[in-house]
């Protein structure tokens, strides 16, 4: 604790992300990212933003990466927002549309970034406990509230709400913003974009860490009426207008012009998922029914810290939550077949050797 830092820094608890292990050889499977890389089309744009643009300021409009959304999602370019990763987006969100004096809800098990943007932009909140099945109790986030933030697939669970049950909360909402965070959704979700006409209130934000192979470069997207579009406007340009760097738009712009490596990898990653599921069932894993990138799975006879650290003695690295309810469980993102196969074995050796 230093005497020079504000009283909210002193109470705040920051968020600590997932492990890189930097040159070491391991099988990484902590951070949900893209075992894939991105495309020869979004290399070559990013090598040629690298030769010749740099010596001056990005787009602060970012309007190639934004026409490109606009022409993949369906939507007018008012619609759309880019920021620096869908974290920095769902930052700016705190300060565009939430209240200091008006409780917002999230589930209590969420992405855990949710409750550190809360302390840290000194908004109250209310954490909604998830049911026995690890969905959300609908009528919880029904209202009055200063504002609804869901994560669809929920992380760490993996577990997907319905359209048409978000579309209920969107109902009893009308007064105050929903964010429904879906840096999941490509991997077999139902998205809520397509409702975004019907509702002011409904802002979407999508990731190109995931599905898009991209986690190096930071880019996220927030989609919604051009209300809440020209609210996060706001802030960014009152923090710093050239969030998102010129070698980032490009590659960004892309990939989503690259329908097919975007379309191919998602699909090899559903297919691995499933395999895996099937695979750590008959090794006794309970797993949650997921339709992210990742598992969330539970073994009835060995404790959950216990299967992280001997995974990690054998370079298999995945997430462990030492939180209340989930501490029995392992989140695993899907790798390659090949890395999910050295997986199995390994869970395998360890199982059998209990
Ligand atoms: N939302 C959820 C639910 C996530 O799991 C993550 C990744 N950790 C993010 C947002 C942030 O993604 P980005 O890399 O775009 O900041």
């Amino acid at each position: 604790m230093s005497k020079f830092w504000s009283e909210t820094v002193k109470g705040i608890t920051p968020y600590v992300p997932g492990e890189q292990p930097g040159a070491r050889k391991v099988i990484k499977l902590n951070t949900n990212e893209n075992p894939y890389p991105p495309s020869d089309q979004v290399l070559d744009a990013m090598k040629a933003a690298v030769s010749g643009r740099l010596k001056l300021y990005p787009d602060p409009e970012c309007a190639g990466l934004r026409q490109a959304a606009a022409d993949y999602y369906g939507l007018p370019i008012e619609n759309i927002f880019a920021g620096n990763g869908s974290d920095e987006i769902l930052a700016f969100c705190f300060k565009a549309f939430f209240n200091p004096g008006e409780t917002i809800v999230f589930p209590d098990i969420t992405y855990s970034f949710y409750e550190v943007y809360a302390r840290l932009f000194e908004i109250s909140y209310e954490k909604i406990p998830l049911d026995e099945h690890f969905d959300i109790p609908l009528e919880s986030f029904f209202g009055p509230n200063g504002g609804v933030l869901l994560a669809n697939p929920n992380a760490p669970t993996g577990k997907f709400t319905p359209v048409d049950r978000i579309r209920q909360i969107l109902e009893h909402n009308l007064d105050k913003v929903v964010i429904i965070d879906e840096a999941y959704i490509d991997f077999g979700g139902e998205s809520c974009v397509p409702l975004i006409p019907d509702y002011p209130n409904l802002l979407v934000v999508h990731t190109f860490s995931k599905s898009r192979s991209l986690a190096g470069l930071r880019i996220g997207l927030a989609l919604g009426q051009s209300e809440l579009i020209e609210g996060l406007n706001r802030v960014k340009n009152s923090i710093n207008s050239y969030t998102l760097d010129a070698i980032a738009q490009v590659g960004g712009e892309q990939s989503l012009r690259d329908t097919a490596t975007f379309e191919r990898n998602v699909r090899r990653i559903i297919e691995t998922r499933e395999h895996t599921v099937s695979a750590l069932r008959e090794l006794q894993f309970e797993v949650v029914d997921s339709r992210a990138n990742f598992i969330f799975a539970t073994h009835p006879g060995i404790p959950a810290a216990d299967l992280f650290d001997a995974l990690r003695q054998r370079d298999i690295i995945v997430r462990y939550f030492a939180k209340p309810r989930i501490d029995n469980y392992l989140r695993i993102s899907i790798g390659t077949d090949e890395e999910m196969e050295a997986l199995c074995r390994a869970l395998e050796d360890i199982v059998l050797k209990k």
